[in-house]
């Protein structure tokens, strides 16, 4: 291969000659094999990797799963009293470091031993199902459904102040009124009494467990009143 190169000075040129068979040999079948190697090499890496890496993968899926059903009660698919305490330092912090109204509603079914006694406690049992579904379809998606005892409910409402709490507490109160549990033994309903506490934006001081006695107090004022309030 023969390369001719203009130069500066006028009529002079310069060429170079090159031995072809060593600069432009074709690829040496050795490098091919290797190349082949190593790429296998890798895609066998690749695939021990992901088979270590799927035990690994499952067990955090699975730790996900159980921990996800530690929070959950059994028997309506709420959260349970031990979420609760995780769910209110979460919306407490944030109420409090954005400025932004916080309320809790607490309630009780009226009666519920009497209803026990006079139609068991399967029946008893769906009231509470069926309470649990009632209220999750009430909700917005930000609001947290804890079954907080056994026949006592608790809903966390960020973003909801005094006046709109208030609201909420009665909607729920008349709709469950008006709930009909279809039940072994026909069509059934409960009445609750409830309190509600409301924060405009949480206070660093106030603990959950004095936020729930204060909603106890008015919870008991309702039933002192009659119930159904
Ligand atoms: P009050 O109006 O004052 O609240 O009266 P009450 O009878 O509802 O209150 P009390 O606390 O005396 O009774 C609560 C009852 O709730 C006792 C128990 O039989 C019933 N209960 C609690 N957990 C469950 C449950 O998981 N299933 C059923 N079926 N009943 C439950
Ligand atoms: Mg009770
Ligand atoms: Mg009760």
């Amino acid at each position: 291969l023969i390369n001719q190169v203009e130069t500066q000075v006028k009529g002079l040129k310069l060429y170079s000659i090159v031995d072809k068979s060593i600069f432009l040999s074709p690829v040496n079948g050795r490098l091919y094999t290797l190349f082949i190697v190593l790429s296998l090499a890798s895609i066998l890496t690749l695939i021990a990797s992901l088979l270590a890496a799927r035990p690994i993968f499952l067990s955090m899926v699975e730790e996900q799963r159980m921990r996800e059903l530690s929070q959950r009660d059994m028997l309506t698919g709420l959260y349970n009293r031990r979420a609760l305490v995780e769910l209110f330092e979460k919306e407490a912090f944030r109420s409090r470091r954005y400025n932004r109204p916080l309320s809790m509603v607490m309630f009780d079914i009226d009666h519920f031993k009497k209803f026990n006694d006079t139609y068991g406690h399967v029946a008893g049992d769906q009231v509470l199902q069926t309470i649990g579904t009632y209220c999750l379809n009430l909700s917005r998606k930000h609001d947290f459904w804890i079954r907080y005892g056994g026949e006592e409910f608790i809903v966390l409402l960020p973003e909801t102040d005094q006046a709109s709490v208030a609201t909420y507490a009665e909607r729920l109160r008349s709709g469950i009124e008006h709930l009909k549990v279809e039940t072994s033994k026909g069509p059934l309903s409960v009445t609750i009494s409830g309190g509600y506490h409301s924060f405009a934006s949480f206070d660093s001081k106030t603990e959950l467990e004095h936020v729930i006695n204060t909603i106890d107090k008015a919870l008991y004022e309702a039933k002192n009143k009659g119930r159904n309030t």
